[in-house]
C-alpha cells in the first residue's frame, strides 16, 4: 500500500491500514512529515506550531496517544483547565472575554448590547434544526448542505449585526482568515452545533509532537515528490528530491493525502466530477507571526493580545502579550493581519511581512514596535480550505459517489479544517481500502 502526503491525514490512514497487518509506505515530498501540522524550535528553544496550534480532545488521535508515546506532553490551550474557548475581542479600544463553546455566559459579553443578544433567538430554529441534521457527527459538515444557501455576512447581517462585527468576523479571521461573505451560513452553524463539548489542548513540544510520533511508528520517505498517479492504472510515480530519479509504482492500494492543490495536478483518469471538485477546491493564506519582546517587558504594560473586529480596524486581525502555548509560564507578542491582506503579500519577504504588521500595530500602540527583538513566521500561502456557499452541496456529491476501487482521498478539504478532521478523512479512506482488499 502507497500513501501519498505525509500529513496527518495521510498519516492516520497509514497507521490504521499497518494495524491491520498491511504494508504501508508513506512518500513525503518535505524533509519532515506532518504537514501543516509541524512545529519548530525558535528563541530560547520554545516550541513554536508552524500550523495548527490549537486541538482539541475530540481530535480521534488522542485515543493513540499512551501507544504512540505522546500522552504526557498533553497540556491545556494557554493552560486554561476552563475549555480553552475564550478569546479577547476588541470594542472601542477595549477587550471583552467572548466565549465560543458556551452560549450562556454571551449574556456577560460586554461587546454587544442586550437588545442585540436577544435577536439572536432567531437562529435557533435553524441551530436546533442542524442539530437532528449531525446526528451526533463532528466531521460531517456536508449535513448542513439543506442550509449551504447564503454567506454569514447575509445571514447574521440580518439577524444580529453587532454579533456578527463583534463576534463571529474577528474570530473567523484568526480561524479560518475567511471573511463572512465567504463563509457558508451552513458551515458557520454546523461548527457552532457539533463541537459543543470540545475541550482545547496542545502539547509541550507543539502539535507537531503528534506528527512526529506517528512518523516513528511508520515507514515514511521523506524527500518523496508525488508527480504523477494514475487512477485507472493505479500507479504512483514519484521522484526523489535530492537525486531527481524518478520510480513508478503499482501498489494494491494507494491513499492520497496530498495537499488538494496537488491532487488536480498529479492526478490522471479521474472522472468529470472529482476533476471538477478538486479544481474547484479553494484553500485561504494565513500566517502564524509571534515575536520576541526586550527582556523584562511586563506583559500587562504591552497590553493582552485581543482580536481585532475590522470595524475597529480594517487590517490587523489581531495583536498583543499573551501566553505561549506549549509554555503557559512564558509570554510572547502576537501579531498578525487580517487573511486578505495575508493573501496580498504572500511571496513577499519575513521581513517585509513583519514591517507592515508592525507599522500598523504601531498606529494603534507605538510602544510596542521598538520593544520587538525578534520573531518566529510561518507562511502559508495556502492554509485554510474555504466553505463558501455551494462548497458543502459540493462535498455531499463527493462523499456519496461510488468509491474507485484501491484507490481513496483524504485530507482536511473533505471534511472541516482542523487536525482532528484530516485525521478522520484518513481513516475513512483506510476503511474504505480495507473493504476493497477484503
Ligand atoms: C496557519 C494554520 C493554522 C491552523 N490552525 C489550526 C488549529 O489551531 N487547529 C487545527 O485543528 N487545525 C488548524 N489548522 C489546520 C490543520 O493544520 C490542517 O487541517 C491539517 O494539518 C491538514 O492535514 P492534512 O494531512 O489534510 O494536510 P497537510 O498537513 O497539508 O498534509 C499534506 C502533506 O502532503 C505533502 N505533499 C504535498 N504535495 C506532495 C507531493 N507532490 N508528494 C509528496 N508529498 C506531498 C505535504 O508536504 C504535506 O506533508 C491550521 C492550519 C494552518 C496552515
Amino acid at each position: 500500500m502507497v500513501v501519498a502526503g505525509g500529513g496527518i491525514a495521510g498519516l492516520g490512514a497509514a497507521f490504521a491500514l499497518q494495524d491491520l497487518g498491511l504494508e504501508v509506505v508513506v512518500l513525503e515530498r518535505e524533509a519532515e512529515a506532518g504537514g501543516r501540522m509541524r512545529s519548530a524550535r525558535a528563541w530560547d528553544g520554545i516550541w513554536f506550531d508552524r500550523g495548527a496550534e490549537q486541538l482539541t480532545t475530540t481530535d480521534g488521535f488522542f485515543s493513540l496517544a499512551e501507544r504512540l508515546g505522546f500522552a504526557d506532553m498533553v497540556i491545556p490551550w494557554m493552560g486554561d483547565t476552563d475549555g480553552g474557548t475564550s478569546f479577547e475581542i476588541a470594542r472601542d479600544g477595549k477587550l471583552h472575554t467572548f466565549d465560543a463553546a458556551r452560549p450562556q455566559r454571551l449574556l456577560g459579553y460586554g461587546a454587544i448590547s442586550l437588545t442585540q443578544k436577544l435577536r439572536l433567538v432567531r437562529m435557533l430554529p435553524t441551530l436546533l434544526g442542524q442539530f437532528r441534521r449531525n446526528g451526533g457527527t463532528s466531521f460531517e459538515p456536508w449535513r448542513a448542505a439543506p442550509i449551504d444557501d447564503m454567506s454569514v455576512e447575509e445571514w447574521l447581517g440580518r439577524i444580529s449585526p453587532e454579533f456578527l462585527e463583534y463576534a463571529i468576523e474577528p474570530l473567523w479571521d484568526i480561524v479560518a482568515g475567511s471573511e463572512p461573505r465567504d463563509i457558508s451560513r451552513g458551515f458557520l452553524v454546523y461548527t457552532m452545533t457539533a463541537f459543543t463539548r470540545a475541550q482545547g489542548v496542545t502539547l509541550r513540544e507543539g502539535t507537531g509532537a503528534v506528527t512526529r510520533a506517528f512518523a516513528r511508528h511508520l515507514d515514511v520517505r521523506t524527500g518523496c515528490e508525488v508527480v504523477a498517479i494514475d487512477a485507472a492504472e493505479r500507479s504512483i510515480t514519484h521522484e526523489d528530491r535530492s537525486t531527481g530519479q524518478t520510480r513508478t509504482l503499482r501498489p494494491r492500494a494507494i491513499v492520497v493525502a496530498l495537499t488538494w492543490d496537488r491532487v488536480a495536478g498529479v492526478m490522471s483518469g479521474l472522472d468529470p466530477f472529482r476533476t471538477g471538485f478538486f479544481a474547484s477546491t479553494r484553500y485561504q493564506a494565513h500566517d502564524l507571526c509571534f515575536f520576541k519582546v526586550q527582556e523584562g517587558t511586563d506583559p500587562e504594560q504591552v497590553g493582552r493580545s485581543g482580536f481585532i473586529p475590522r470595524k475597529e480596524h480594517g487590517e490587523l486581525a489581531q495583536y498583543g502579550m499573551e501566553k505561549v502555548p506549549t509554555d503557559p509560564s512564558r509570554w510572547v507578542l502576537r501579531a498578525s493581519l487580517k487573511g486578505r491582506f495575508s493573501t496580498r503579500l504572500v511571496g513577499r519577504s519575513g521581513d517585509e511581512l513583519q514591517a507592515e504588521i508592525m507599522r500598523r500595530v504601531g498606529e494603534v500602540a507605538p510602544h510596542i514596535p521598538p520593544l520587538v527583538e525578534d520573531r518566529f513566521v510561518s507562511r502559508w500561502p495556502s492554509a485554510i480550505p474555504m466553505y463558501s456557499v455551494g462548497r458543502l452541496e459540493a462535498l455531499a456529491r463527493f462523499h456519496a459517489l461510488e468509491p474507485i476501487p484501491g484507490l481513496a482521498f483524504a485530507g482536511d478539504y473533505l471534511s472541516m479544517l482542523s487536525c482532528g478532521a484530516a485525521y478522520q478523512t484518513g481513516l475513512w479512506a483506510a476503511d474504505q481500502l480495507t473493504r476493497f482488499l477484503s
